[in-house]
């Protein structure tokens, strides 16, 4: 019971808590009923941890214009949030990664700045083995 209880804790870290999570969290009934069901309120945190980052990434991707910026990929369900002028893979995992909300609120918070762009997975994975995708690389 308790390790579960914990592991919904280590899930969503402090720092990427939205301050409505933080309410939500005080509530001290809420508290106790996340401590009787730790599978419900496990099950409840990551859906609202989706529901959130799922309502920030259609913000994101709509106002970069909804495509992959390499191959013109329109389906949703492809896209990602890529940072344009950093070749490191280890921020790209930041962005794609346990810290994606983090992130997400940032561009949001900065105004949506120019050095992101939208990628599909494929281009954006291209980028990470090769540094520049393979639709760019001509012969
Ligand atoms: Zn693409
Ligand atoms: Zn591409």
């Amino acid at each position: 019971m308790h390790r579960l209880y914990f592991t919904y804790i280590v899930v969503i870290p402090h720092n990427i808590m939205s301050e409505e999570f933080k309410k939500y969290n005080k509530n001290q009934k809420t508290l106790e009923w996340q401590k009787n069901n730790p599978d419900k309120a496990n099950a409840k945190a990551s859906r609202w941890y989706n529901k959130h980052k799922k309502e920030m990434f259609d913000k994101i991707i709509n106002h970069y214009g909804n495509t992959c910026n390499c191959c013109g990929e329109k389906e949703i369900k492809f896209l990602t949030v890529d940072h344009i002028n950093n070749n490191g893979a280890a921020y790209r995992r930041n962005i794609i990664g346990h810290k994606t909300l983090k992130t997400y609120k940032e561009i949001i918070e900065k105004n949506f700045p120019d050095e992101y762009q939208i990628l599909c997975w494929n281009c954006n994975s291209g980028r990470n083995h090769y540094k520049i995708c393979p639709h760019k690389i001509t012969s």
